[in-house]
Formats: C-alpha cells, sequence, structure tokens
C-alpha cells in the first residue's frame, strides 16, 4: 500500500484543469492503486488525481457504508443530470470543514475504467454528489465555490468526502 499526500487548499495544482489520459501505463494503473489508498486511508468517499498532485482526468470514489466498492472514473463526461440534492459536502483537501452545497440528485456519466475500457453509470444521491464534487477537482473547482452560506467546522467522524 502506498499512501500520496493530499493537497490542501491553496495548493496550486487543485487550481488547475486536468489533462485527458491517453492510454493506461503501469505509472498510472500505480497513482489509480495509490490513490484507492489513500482516499481509505484518509476516510473520504472521493478523491481526484489533482488532490494528490497529478493533472489527469482521474477520479476514484466509493461511497458504499460497508465493505468496498470502488469506482475508477478516467476521463469521464457528464451526459445527463436531473433532480437536486442539497446537503453537506466536505472535501480530503480542506480538513475539518463543510458546508451546504446543491447538486444534481442524478447523473448519467460516461468514463473509461483502470483498463480503458468505456462505460456508462447513473447514479443517485450521495453518489451522484460525489461523482460531480470529484469531476469539479478535474476542472480546477473546488467545492467551497459552490457553498451556500458560511464553511463550518466538523469533526473528523462527520466528514465525508
Ligand atoms: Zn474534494
Amino acid at each position: 500500500m502506498a499512501l500520496r499526500q493530499i493537497r490542501i487548499m491553496g495548493d496550486e495544482k487543485l487550481e488547475k484543469v486536468c489533462r485527458p489520459v491517453k492510454e493506461m501505463t503501469p505509472k498510472l494503473r500505480q497513482l489509480v492503486q495509490d490513490m484507492l489508498d489513500t482516499m481509505y486511508d484518509a476516510g473520504g468517499v472521493g478523491l481526484a488525481a489533482p488532490q494528490v498532485g497529478i493533472l489527469k482526468r482521474i477520479v476514484v470514489i466509493d461511497t458504499s457504508t460497508e465493505g468496498k466498492d470502488p469506482h475508477v472514473l478516467v476521463n469521464p463526461v457528464l451526459l445527463e443530470s436531473s433532480g437536486e440534492q442539497t446537503g453537506q459536502e466536505g472535501c480530503l483537501s480542506l480538513p475539518g470543514q463543510a458546508g451546504i452545497v446543491t447538486r444534481p440528485n442524478h447523473v448519467k456519466i460516461k468514463a473509461y475504467d483502470e483498463n480503458m475500457q468505456e462505460f456508462e453509470m447513473e447514479a443517485e444521491e450521495l453518489l451522484a454528489r460525489a461523482i460531480c464534487h470529484e469531476m469539479d477537482h478535474l476542472e480546477g473547482i473546488m467545492y467551497v465555490r459552490h457553498v451556500e452560506g458560511e464553511l463550518f467546522e466538523v469533526t473528523p467522524e462527520e466528514e465525508e468526502a
């Protein structure tokens, strides 16, 4: 298991638009594995490559509450979104804080997996929120830009993304 250092808000890597992955290399495979390890170790539900300093369009997400159900999204594209959900959101790049963000309640995306096989995926509620949050990171956007009202402090147990 290899953990990568998570960049904290203010780091310039978190403000850049990431580049598409053209092919899966051993180095990128290792990155995906390290991102999963780092996300699970930090207790997050998602992690985007720029959060570990790599400006590539790769995110990992796992919103399952029992066991592991990792999703690896390479070059994800939003196809459809509908509905609305308003709720608490946090980020591993801004530990100890959270804010209220409104996101679509349902999304449909297209992406490639770690073997560069294209797939489509539909998601609702927390998983849809996590997908939107992580895809924002690929555009250099932190969730704080969407926060309604003020950020507030949370204890580690209350943190989610
Ligand atoms: Zn985040």
